[in-house]
C-alpha cells in the first residue's frame, strides 16, 4: 500500500520515503516532513519499501530496521543495487547502530528511538546536502583511478574501465588497504571467502586481467608477498 501526499509548498520538491510500521511513527514522521514541503509517501513492510524505492526513486529514504516482510537491513542492500539512495536508519536501540555500522550497510545516519521529528528533519536535510555535495559518495579515489564502490563504476584518468564483478571486487579489496600489500590467502579470503588459501591461480589470472585493463602501476605485484594499489615508486624488486 502506497500512499502518496503532494507537499503543500513544494519548496524543496524532493521525494521522501517513509518505511515504518508503526502507524504512530509513521504519521508523525511524514505530517513533519510534508510540513517542511517535501513529497512523503509511506510504506509498512520490506517488499514494499523496495517496490516504492523502485517506483518512485525517492530522493531519500527513512527505514526503520524492524519490518514486516523483510528487515530494514535487507531493503538497505536491495534498494543499493542499481541506484545509490541517501537512507537515514530508524533503529530500536544504541547498539542497533552499532551493529548496521560494523555489517557496513549502506545507510548515510541512524537515529534510535525515541527521537523528535525536529531531530530527524535536521540528520535528513544534511544528508540530502551531503548527497548533493558529493554526487560520489561512497567513491575511492587513489591518484588517477576513481571507484564508485556504490555504482561499481571505475575510472581511469577521466576515462571508464570495464571490469568483472570478480575485478571489481579485487579492486576494492586492494584500495581498501589503501598502498598496503595484500597476499594472495587475504584477497582470496576477502574477495572469495576461502580460507585454506587454495585458488591462488584464480588470483593470479583475475590479476593479470586487472593489470591488463589498469596497468601494472596500477596494480603492483609485490615479489614473494602480494599484490598492492598505487605508485612503483616503492616497489619491491626481485
Ligand atoms: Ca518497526
Amino acid at each position: 500500500m502506497i500512499s502518496t501526499f503532494e507537499a503543500m509548498g513544494r519548496i524543496e520538491n524532493q521525494c521522501i520515503l517513509v518505511v515504518e510500521d508503526e502507524p504512530t511513527i509513521a504519521e508523525a514522521v511524514a505530517s513533519r516532513l510534508r510540513s517542511e514541503g517535501y513529497d512523503v509517501s509511506v510504506v509498512g513492510d520490506g517488499p514494499a519499501a523496495v517496490d516504492a524505492c523502485a517506483s518512485l526513486r525517492p530522493d531519500l529514504v527513512v527505514l526503520d530496521i524492524g519490518l514486516p516482510g523483510f528487515d530494514g537491513l535487507e531493503v538497505c542492500r536491495r534498494i543499493q543495487t542499481h541506484r545509490r539512495i541517501p537512507v537515514v536508519m530508524l533503529t530500536a536501540r544504541d547498539d542497533e547502530a552499532d551493529m548496521l555500522v560494523g555489517l557496513g550497510v549502506g545507510a548515510d545516519d541512524y537515529l534510535m528511538k525515541p527521537f523528535s521529528p525536529r531531530e530527524l528533519v535536521a540528520r535528513i536535510k544534511a544528508v540530502l546536502r551531503r548527497a548533493a555535495d558529493a554526487p560520489a559518495a561512497g567513491g575511492v579515489e587513489l591518484g588517477d583511478l576513481a571507484i564508485d564502490t556504490l555504482t561499481r563504476r571505475v575510472n581511469l584518468g577521466g576515462e571508464p574501465v570495464h571490469l568483472t564483478a570478480t575485478e571489481f571486487d579485487l579492486l576494492v579489496a586492494l584500495s581498501e588497504a589503501r598502498g598496503g600489500v595484500l597476499s594472495r590467502r587475504q584477497l582470496l579470503s576477502t574477495v572469495w571467502g576461502y580460507r585454506d588459501g587454495s585458488g591462488a591461480r584464480t588470483i593470479d589470472s583475475h590479476i593479470r586481467s586487472l593489470r591488463r585493463k589498469l596497468g601494472s602501476e596500477v596494480v603492483r605485484t609485490v615479489h614473494g608477498v602480494g599484490y598492492a594499489l598505487g605508485s612503483a615508486s616503492d616497489e619491491a624488486q626481485s
